[in-house]
């Protein structure tokens, strides 16, 4: 592929300030990620207003690299910038500014063709599996058509591979003369899963792909996936607002806030140890086993300011609990602990970046 640049897998990897024990092979690198969108008035708006033109800051400054075969959570709430994270990694949204290379492609800065040839690497699944689906294709065309378009075997293989991908997801060959109308949600799913299967992808990028399932059925799609990472050996992006799902499927989670990541790292020491305000108040919000858990919580005041008008300093001052008048001017940097890193001000007060009274 002529748009494959080099990339340098080791200065990724000291760059992110984090990486896993064994020194797994990054596949793929985000950095500076910026994905800016101008808001757009009436014409006489434009032709008469000397006011600055507004822009939504949907991404803003986010890094992060995801190491082959693991799998990477994108958590927040609505309106934090994951879901436009995600559609930038393959493509659906262009960058404003940053990089993304990805098995050692320059994505931000490849063409529409070259990107329609990567995208048989990397597979997005969607929230809503009924409009991902064209209602007037079977499920074998569907399968088909992305098995032709992107020259995965030769038309004869093809109804054979149909009817593999159909069992490999749980669903019968038979199936495959049906019709999307003629399933259940859950079965929707996996037909969305099959068709990203069908290219024989090395990354899957699920946004929310439970959210519109019942809790019974989105547990059988999450079982499905993680079975299919182990054995096919996929890495995976999941973009998620719930973090008990995040718990379950990934090895890392990366906790962002309007359009910027506030913490990085293992999801066992971030739910052991949530360096970050955000990130606890987020955990403090799940429903708790224990009755009596004494635990203090993270309470944040009002609601997510607009991502036209973000606060200065840190994004998260005007709710937290916290917030001193640093942060209402200065962003803070991430500071390392173990296992994670946050960005917090708190954590730059001791020398060894962890908290004591507040958060323990
Ligand atoms: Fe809260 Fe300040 Fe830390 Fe931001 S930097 S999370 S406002 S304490």
């Amino acid at each position: 592929m002529e748009d494959k640049r080099m990339f340098d897998g080791e200065q990724a990897r000291a760059d992110s300030g984090w990486q896993t024990a064994d020194g797994s092979e990054v596949l793929l690198s985000v950095r500076d990620l910026r994905v800016h969108f101008p808001v757009r008035g009436s014409m006489l708006d434009s032709l008469f207003s000397k006011a600055k033109p507004q822009v939504v800051k949907a991404v803003d400054g986010v890094s992060f690299d995801v190491h082959r075969g693991s799998t990477l959570a994108l958590v927040g709430e609505s309106g934090c910038g994951k879901t436009t994270t995600g559609r930038a990694l393959i493509g659906l949204n262009r960058p404003t500014s940053g990089t993304i290379v990805f098995d050692g492609y320059r994505i931000e800065s490849m063409d529409y063709e070259a990107l329609q040839r990567l995208r048989r690497k990397m597979q997005f699944v969607f929230q809503d599996p009924y409009s991902s689906l064209n209602p007037r294709m079977t499920v074998y065309t569907t399968l088909e058509r992305s098995m032709l378009l992107n020259h995965v075997c030769p038309k004869r293989e093809i109804r054979d591979r149909a009817a593999v991908l159909m069992k490999t997801v749980g669903l019968l060959p038979d199936q495959l003369s049906r019709y999307p109308h003629e399933f259940s949600g859950g079965q929707r799913q996996r037909i969305s899963i099959a068709r990203a299967l069908a290219v024989e992808p090395e990354m899957i990028i699920a946004d929310e792909p439970t959210a519109a399932l019942d809790v019974s059925i989105q547990c059988q799609v999450l079982n499905l996936l993680l079975e299919l990472k182990e054995r096919l050996g996929l890495t995976m992006i999941f973009i998620t607002h719930d973090l008990s799902v995040v718990n379950y499927i990934a090895d890392t989670v990366a906790v962002m806030y309007l359009g910027k990541i506030m913490e990085f790292g293992h999801t066992k020491s971030v739910f052991r140890k949530p360096g970050h305000p955000y990130t606890k108040a987020l955990l403090d919000a799940l429903p708790r086993r224990k009755a009596l858990d004494t635990r203090r919580d993270v309470k944040l005041r009002g609601s997510i300011p607009s991502p036209l008008d973000p606060p200065a300093g840190c994004a998260l001052h005007p709710r937290c609990p916290y917030a001193s008048g640093k942060c209402a001017v200065q962003a803070p940097e991430f500071v390392q602990r173990q296992g994670t890193k946050a960005a917090c001000h708190l954590l730059t007060q001791t020398e060894n970046g962890e908290r004591s009274g507040l958060m323990a």
